[in-house]
């Protein structure tokens, strides 16, 4: 171990300089690097205590130029710290003491063997001085602690009572230090903690220290709590204590206990926010799973939607919709039902469950075998839903529930389909558990049901609407083929004709293979054909040649006098044909159509197959038309027939009148004339008169019966044409003086506007007069004042005829018929003017075998125009 320097540099104040030697060499002998200051002056003293440089001063009680209490005392006023070692003799005890007293550190006699102990000595006091250091050090420390601890620092005996207290402490509590030394610490306790001093006092006096906190009571009367590390001291000379050290905590124990709250309420806050947010999440998932669900549910909604926009039918809008609706409704089946009340049966549209089932789609029962008993019809057809919460507790179960049940299904909810106020069906919904159906499910599905509801109205609406289009179209196909056949068959009025037509009509509009026509000929007592299609000609002579007794076929005529039509197919039990009569003509499917007069059965038309095809109802429908025209028809030639043979013997008739009344006409008005002439005697006035009117009327009746031979002979076309070149002014001439003699009124100015250098016409001269003489005539006649103008003017290759009144006029609806024979536009006027309504037919038929034309322009009221326009060559006829 190294051993420690000695205190350097040492001030030796000594006169003995012998000694000095001895001393310097017993110390060095201790420590060789020492340093050793020998003073021996006063000014040295001075001058090394100035430098400081001084670590121990050993001095001589006496030298010649001072003593060492001098010496003792100049050194500690300077340097209070610095040791000084005293020798003396041993006479100058008293010196010793009071060196001892003024603050030296040791004394030493002056002697040979005491300098040997020096060194021990110096040692021994460098360790005091060093020990005193350390003691400074610390006391110094202490006190500061002491003196400027922030904390309370105190002592206390074991009952308590404060010893000392640092300032700070004091003023902790509120108190001087004074204030405070002799109380004993329990009063500044508080009171709540107090019992618990006593527990203190005894522990401390068991315990070397111990560590708590104190409550304390301030001068104020505020609480503050003290962490205390209080110490038991014992031994030395003081009877033991308690050293306390104690520090304000308060506020940090406050703080802790806020925190410590805060920390609470956090926790708390914090376990609520982890219940919130346990129920959110809860919460969340379930509204996801909601959300995805609606989403679900209005993808669905949208595809039933876009399928009935789209006219899908209706078994495939259930086929993609059902599984849909099972996994949105979670259950093992879904089934749509469809009723029908008209027949009271239900069917199995559509069905999607989870194992192979025994109500396949497609099942179909009475609607009470689909149904429980319990079931509320009535309150289903208004749209309430039908539950069974469990299938078990029913006794009644039909057959499609009993066979659910055994498929697994125990609680079943029926939603009814109805659109537009009608039930349609029911959407049915099985699930395994009893009581399975939740709100959310029935309204989910009766959402879907209303969906489907209206998939069904479209789909019944859509078969209406075809059916509706289908029966159209029938129609307008019987329409068609009517129409066409009643054209056909009234273009002519020759029975022969129209019988001939009628077969080939027949099979064009049945679309059949053959037809033939049989007619009732009362002079062979029997039917034959008098008409076929379709067949060979040898056929088609052989069926001609036949006669049908009506014995032969008495069935088919009881029944053909019953009905329009009647279908006879030969493989048919009651076919009540001779069978030769389908072998003859290979038919094997015939429809056999009447034909009447009035109410007789006047034949039959037939319409065959020679397959087994069957006539529809269309043809059918057609058939009936055809047997009605076709009656009209006959009937309608019939009359013609008949008419055409009155007509022919009134012709005769008016015929033969005419020539016979003629002659006698031609006498009377010979003798008139001559006797108004005055060749049998003047006649007197009224005579004359009387004699004029016969003449004028007996004109009249030759004027009609002429007209009516000239119409017989024009019927007849036995009015031979005799064509010549004609100077048309000339002939006009002698038109003005043929018509001198017309009847006239007074008040009517004839006149007469001829455009010059007419070309020449070659035409019938006659005919034309008769034509010009009718329209002057009548134009005279039906103008009571006024002007009738004859202009004759060349017009295209001919000539036009124009003659124009300002007469009573004709309406503009009677004037296409002025020129049918014996049509006057009233009775009333021809009663005034005459006439038979002969004259403008006749002019229609002559100018048109004249090659030319004839029209009327006319305003009631204000008078007509006719033109007639003639060409200028005749043309060649036929
Ligand atoms: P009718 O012998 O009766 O004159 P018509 O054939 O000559 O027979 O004429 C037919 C009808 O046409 C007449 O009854 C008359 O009503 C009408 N009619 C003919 N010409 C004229 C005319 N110029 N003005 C007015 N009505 C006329």
């Amino acid at each position: 171990m190294e051993i420690p320097h000695l205190p350097s540099p040492i001030l030796l104040v000594t006169d003995d300089s012998t000694e000095s030697l001895t001393i310097g060499a017993s110390l060095r002998a201790e420590d060789p690097a020492l340093e050793l200051r020998l003073i021996s002056s006063e000014s040295d003293f001075l001058l090394y205590l100035e430098t400081g440089a001084l670590a121990l001063v050993i001095t001589d009680a006496r030298t010649n130029w001072t003593d060492g209490l001098s010496v003792l005392r100049a050194v500690k006023i300077r340097y209070p710290h610095c040791p000084v070692i005293v020798r003396a003799d041993i006479d100058d005890e008293e010196i010793l003491e009071e060196a001892i007293r003024a603050g030296a550190e040791d004394c030493l006699l002056k002697s040979p063997r005491h300098v040997l102990r020096l060194p021990a000595l110096v040692r021994a006091v460098q360790e005091r001085i060093k020990q005193q250091q350390t003691w400074r050090e610390a006391e110094r420390h202490s006190h500061d602690l002491f003196q400027y601890s922030e904390g309370l620092i105190c002592t206390h005996d074991l009952d308590g009572v404060l010893l000392s207290v640092n300032p700070a402490g004091a003023r902790l509590l509120g108190y001087s230090v004074d204030e405070l030394i002799g109380r004993n610490l329990a009063e500044f306790v508080a009171p709540v903690v107090r019992h618990r001093f006593g527990h203190y006092l005894a522990l401390i006096r068991q315990e070397p220290h111990i560590r708590g906190f104190l409550h304390v009571i301030t001068n104020t009367g505020e609480e503050r709590i003290l962490a205390y590390h209080n110490v038991r001291r014992e031994g030395g000379d003081r009877p033991p204590y308690i050293l306390g050290h104690a520090q304000d905590v308060t506020e940090l124990k406050r703080a802790e206990a806020q925190l410590h709250t805060y920390a609470q309420q956090q926790q708390r806050q914090a376990d609520e926010l982890e219940q919130r947010v346990a129920e959110r999440t809860t919460e969340l998932q379930e509204s996801r799973r909601l959300t995805s669900q609606a989403a679900d549910r209005l993808a669905l909604l949208h595809t039933i939607d876009q399928a009935i926009l789209a006219e899908q039918p209706l078994v495939t809008i259930l086929q993609e919709a059902l599984p849909r609706v099972r996994s949105l409704v979670s259950c093992l089946r879904v089934g749509v039902v469809q009723f029908d009340f008209d027949t009271q049966e239900a069917m199995l549209l559509a069905v999607e469950s989870s194992t192979t089932t025994l109500l396949p789609t497609g099942i179909r029962g009475p609607l009470m075998a689909l149904r429980p008993h319990s079931m509320n019809l009535a309150a289903f057809q208004q749209g309430h839903p039908y539950e069974v919460v469990d299938l078990d507790t029913l006794t009644d179960l039909p057959f499609a529930l009993l066979t659910v049940r055994a498929e697994g299904i125990r609680s079943l909810l029926s939603l009814p389909l109805i659109a537009g106020g009608e039930l349609f069906g029911s959407l049915n919904l099985g699930k395994a558990e009893p009581q399975a159906f939740t709100a959310m499910d029935k309204a989910i599905g009766q959402e879907i049901a209303n969906q489907l509801a209206i998939a069904f109205q479209q789909d019944r609406n859509r078969t209406a609407h075809q059916q509706a289009e289908a029966q159209l179209q029938e129609e307008a196909e019987v329409k068609a083929a009517l129409a066409h056949v009643g054209e056909e068959l009234m273009a002519s009025l020759d029975t022969p004709t129209i019988l001939e037509r009628l077969c080939q009509l027949t099979i064009d509009v049945l679309r059949c293979e053959q037809g033939s026509t049989v007619i009732w000929r009362p002079e062979k007592q029997a039917y034959v054909v008098a008409a076929t299609a379709g067949h060979t000609q040898e056929v088609d002579r052989m069926l001609r040649s036949l006669t049908f007794p009506e014995e032969m076929v008495p069935h088919l005529i009881t029944r053909l006098k019953e009905e329009d039509v009647v279908e006879v197919a030969i493989d048919e039990p009651q076919n009540f044909l001779p069978h030769s009569l389908f072998s003859l003509t290979g038919a094997r499917s015939s429809l056999y159509i009447a034909l009447r007069r009035g109410t007789d059965l006047l034949g039959c038309q037939t319409a065959t197959y020679r397959t087994h095809q069957r006539f529809h109802t269309t043809q059918k429908r057609i058939a009936q038309g055809l047997a009605h025209l076709a009656s009209l028809t006959l009937a309608n030639a019939r009359l013609v027939e008949d008419l055409e043979y009155a007509n022919r013997l009134k012709d005769d008739f008016v015929n033969t009148m005419s020539h016979e009344l003629r002659t006698p006409l031609h006498i009377i008005m010979g003798y008139t004339d001559i006797l108004i002439d005055g060749l049998y005697g003047e006649p007197s006035g009224d005579q004359l008169n009387a004699l004029q009117r016969i003449s004028l009327s007996t004109r009249e009746l030759i004027d009609l019966v002429n007209n009516v031979l000239d119409l017989d002979r024009l019927r007849k076309r036995q009015l031979s044409l005799t064509p010549q070149t004609l100077g048309v002014e000339s002939w006009l001439a002698d038109l003005q003086t043929s018509l001198l003699d017309l009847h006239r009124h007074p008040t009517v100015h004839l006149q007469w506007e001829t455009a010059p250098a007419l070309p020449v016409l070659v035409t019938d001269p006659e005919k034309l007069k008769i034509v010009l003489k009718n329209l002057i005539s009548n134009a005279l006649k039906f103008t009571e004042a006024g002007t009738v103008t004859v202009i004759t003017q060349p017009e295209g290759t001919g000539i036009e005829f124009c003659v124009k009144d300002t007469g009573i006029g004709i309406a503009q609806e009677h004037l296409a018929l002025i020129f049918e024979p014996f049509r006057q536009v009233d009775s009333s006027t021809t009663q005034i003017h005459a006439g038979v309504g002969l004259g403008l037919h006749i002019v229609r038929q002559l100018v048109d075998l004249l090659g030319g034309r004839v029209a009327v322009e006319s305003t009631l009221g204000m008078g007509s125009t006719f033109r007639v326009w003639i060409p200028q060559h005749h043309p060649a006829r036929p």
